[in-house]
């Protein structure tokens, strides 16, 4: 569990500036270099070597200057809901407005850190306009340049400074699994099927963040807890089918899970939100099972399956390698699949390859399959092992590690893969210098 940033304010305050400024750069290099569109306002970022989620809610609306007031409204509501800090950008340049007293209102009945950020402070003559932001009766300000970064470091500081202690996690044995998707997806369904009768309920233990229970469950002779949050229970306050409910719903369910099970609506398809939290999980390094549901309702030939699957498969490259299962929550079509098939991913993902065993398949691979030279030198992978990680990270030493670029490294991940099952799981490949 890291935390969870929520920036809001109403449009053209600078809100997404702020949000690039602060997510981890490499978060975008990646991004661009796979070509795959992702979320834009959903990111990684870490300070002071504390590692949190950074939610810019404003990315979420369509349209910027004739957005509903309501609209706004209800965003930072769910944000006030589901973050652990909140920053709140106002613009100097155009000083206290009436929208911003109004989301100032919701904030000041806020128990969480709350903290103003008076953004285009570009130089220090406009340091002085700032003042009038304490009429939002928030306390302190930042003043801050989204587009500099002057003063960014001071809000930063504070942040993290705000951001719940790090709890260890009871070290269950158990593994936690979360049910994630688009709103109407089914999840509820899939979980009502999976356990509706109490007498499956092992026990509740109280979470050890707040909000979040996690139900210890017995079934189909499984043992495992499901991470609901605060978010899921109380579904009834906002039904629209936004993405930014999704998001913020999913986000602390996913950090506190070891798999998510992504639902998926099979009438609709593989949509851009279904994408997204995909990429939420895959970001947290979690591991991740695909449920196609309400299979029941679909027309089928020969092939629909396959197809299906491979336009799914397609949308969610380069990582590939997860189960898509075809289900019903309805009429309880393989729902214990599902379940079996979420244990297996978590065995995947805490599995400890020995290093002699991994050096024994991997290196004959490597000196068959040899990184290409590089301005006429010869890297040279000597030695590899497994890291300590919650998760399977990959160290490869080699002469000249600077050299083996991605392609390569997408090639050693397949070579784990195809070796060892990592099914379901993000795997790392780091190269260091021996
Ligand atoms: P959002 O709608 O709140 O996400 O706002 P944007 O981040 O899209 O920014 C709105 C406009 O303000 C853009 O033209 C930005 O270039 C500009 N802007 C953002 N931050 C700063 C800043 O620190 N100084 C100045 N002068 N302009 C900024
Ligand atoms: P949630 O918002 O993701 O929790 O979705 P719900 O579980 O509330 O389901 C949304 C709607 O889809 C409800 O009307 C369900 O009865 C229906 N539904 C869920 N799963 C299935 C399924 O496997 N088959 C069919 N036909 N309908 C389903």
């Amino acid at each position: 569990m890291s935390g969870i940033v929520a920036i809001v304010g109403r449009p053209n305050v600078g809100k997404s500036t702020l949000f690039n400024r602060m997510i981890k750069r490499r978060d975008a290099i990646v991004d661009e270099m796979s070509g795959v569109t992702r979320d834009r306002h959903y990111g990684r970022s870490d300070w002071n070597g504390r590692e949190f989620s950074l939610i810019d809610t404003g990315g979420y609306v369509v349209g910027s200057e004739d957005i509903f007031e309501k609209e706004i409204d209800k965003q930072v509501e769910l944000a006030i809901d589901e973050a652990d800090v909140i920053v709140f950008v106002v613009d100097v340049e155009t000083g206290v407005t009436g929208m911003d007293e109004e989301v100032a209102q919701l904030l000041r009945q806020v128990d969480k850190p709350v903290f103003v950020a008076v953004n285009k402070v570009d130089n220090a003559m406009r340091a002085a306009d700032a003042v009038e932001f304490y009429a939002l009766g928030l306390g302190d300000y930042y003043t801050i340049s989204s587009i500099n970064g002057s003063g960014t470091g001071e809000l930063l500081d504070a942040v993290v400074e705000g951001l719940p202690e790090n709890v260890e996690e009871e070290e269950e044995d158990l593994p936690r699994f979360a049910v994630v998707g688009r709103p109407n997806a089914g999840k509820s369904s899939f979980i009502n099927a999976l356990l509706g009768e109490e007498r499956y309920i092992v026990t509740d233990i109280a979470g050890t963040t707040r909000d979040s229970v996690d139900t210890r469950y017995n079934r189909f002779g499984f043992e495992f807890s499901l991470v609901d949050t605060a978010g899921i229970r109380r579904k009834a306050k906002v039904k629209e089918d936004l993405e930014f409910y999704t998001v913020m719903r999913s986000v602390r369910a996913i950090e506190h899970s070891d798999v998510c099970l992504l639902v998926v609506d099979a009438t609709r398809g593989f949509e851009k939100q279904d994408q997204n939290i995909f990429w939420l999980a895959e970001r947290n390094k979690k591991g991740i099972v695909i449920l196609v549901n309400k299979w029941d309702l679909v027309e089928k030939e020969t092939n629909t399956m396959k197809e299906f699957e491979n336009r799914i498969r397609k949308e969610i490259e380069p990582f590939t390698d997860v189960p898509v299962i075809f289900m019903s929550a309805l009429t309880k079509q393989r729902i214990y699949k599902a379940i079996e098939t979420a244990v297996e991913v978590y065995k995947n993902k805490t599995k400890r390859i020995s290093t002699s065993k991994l050096n024994d398949v991997m290196l004959p691979i490597i000196e068959h399959n040899p990184p290409p030279a590089h301005k006429g030198k010869y890297v040279k992978i000597k030695f590899c092992t497994q890291l300590p990680t919650p998760t399977p990270q990959f160290a490869f030493f080699a002469n000249l590690p600077q050299y083996v670029r991605d392609p390569y490294k997408r090639f050693l991940e397949n070579k784990l893969r195809q070796n060892f099952d990592f099914h379901g799981v993000p795997v790392q490949v780091y190269l260091r210098k021996k």
